[in-house]
C-alpha cells in the first residue's frame, strides 16, 4: 500500500466517558496551549460519547468502542445510535486519519495501539518508537479493517492512544503528559511521510496478541487463581518489521 496522503486528523476524545486525559488535551488545543497542526494537516476536535462524559460514566449502554463493526450497526442502544452517526459523518473522508484517545487503569504507561501491520503503520511505530524509547507499540491486528469494533477503524486511516495507569474520572499531569508526548510523535509521524520526509528508523520490539488464556474456574464460576506477582503476565513477541520497511 502506498503512504496515504493525510490532511486532516479527526483527534477523538470521551468515546469512554470517563477517560479524562484526551478531553484535557483537547481542552489544551482549544486554548493554544498545544499546538496540533502541521504544516500539511489540520487537527479537528470531537467527543465519541458527550451522554457518557456528561455522567462521567464509560458508556450509558453497551460500549461504544465495540460498536463498529459493520455488521450490526442498527440497534435501540445509545451507543449504536451514536456509532451510526458516527459512521454518516466520518466514514467517507479518504484523506483523514483518526486518533482515538484513551486511559486506561493498567500500569501500560503510553501504548500506540495499531489495528494494521501495513508498512504505514509499522513505521509510524519504529518512528514513534525512535522518538519516545518508553513508549510501547501494540499491534492488534488479528482481524481484518473492516471486521474491527473500534471507532478508529471508521474510515481508511485510524488508531489508538492508550496511556495509563489513571483512575477513571481522574486527571493526572503525568498521563497527561504520556498522551501529549505520544500524540506529538504520531503527528510528526504523519507530516512527515506527508513531506516525503526521509526517515532513518531501526528494527524495534513490539507487542501483539498471542492467545487468550482463560482463568481455571471453580465449581462455583470463581477463579480458582489470580496471576502471581512474580510471574511473566504479558508476553513480548519479538516482530521483525525490517521485511515491512
Ligand atoms: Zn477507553
Amino acid at each position: 500500500m502506498a503512504n496515504p496522503s493525510i490532511n486532516q486528523v479527526l483527534l477523538v476524545a470521551g468515546t469512554h466517558g470517563n477517560e479524562l486525559s484526551g478531553l484535557y488535551l483537547q481542552k489544551l488545543i482549544r486554548d493554544g496551549v498545544y499546538q496540533a497542526d502541521r504544516s500539511t494537516f489540520q487537527v479537528k476536535n470531537t467527543v465519541g460519547n458527550p451522554p457518557a462524559v456528561k455522567k462521567n460514566a464509560r458508556f450509558i449502554d453497551i460500549d461504544l468502542n465495540r460498536a463498529f463493526s459493520s455488521a450490526d450497526l442498527e440497534s435501540d442502544a445509545n451507543e449504536k445510535r451514536l456509532a451510526a452517526e458516527f459512521v454518516k459523518q466520518h466514514a467517507d473522508n479518504e484523506n483523514q486519519l483518526i486518533i482515538d484517545l484513551h486511559n486506561t487503569t493498567s500500569n501500560m504507561g503510553a501504548t500506540l495501539i495499531l489495528l494494521s501491520s501495513d508498512p504505514y503503520y509499522a513505521r509510524m511505530g519504529a518512528y514513534v518508537k525512535q522518538r519516545m524509547p518508553e513508549a510501547n507499540i501494540l499491534f492488534e491486528d488479528r482481524k481484518s479493517w473492516i471486521d474491527q469494533p473500534y471507532l478508529c477503524t471508521t474510515g481508511r486511516h485510524g488508531l489508538m492512544l492508550e496511556v495509563g495507569a489513571q483512575a477513571h474520572g481522574s486527571l493526572k499531569y503525568e498521563t497527561l503528559e504520556l498522551m501529549k508526548n505520544l500524540l506529538t510523535a504520531v503527528l510528526d509521524y504523519i507530516e512527515n511521510t506527508n513531506l516525503n520526509n526521509p526517515l532513518k528508523l531501526n528494527d524495534y520490539d513490539a507487542y501483539g496478541y498471542i492467545e487468550e488464556v482463560m482463568f481455571p474456574l471453580d465449581i462455583d464460576g470463581m477463579r480458582l487463581a489470580t496471576v502471581h506477582p512474580t510471574s511473566v503476565a504479558k508476553t513480548l513477541l519479538l516482530l521483525s518489521r525490517e521485511s515491512l520497511f
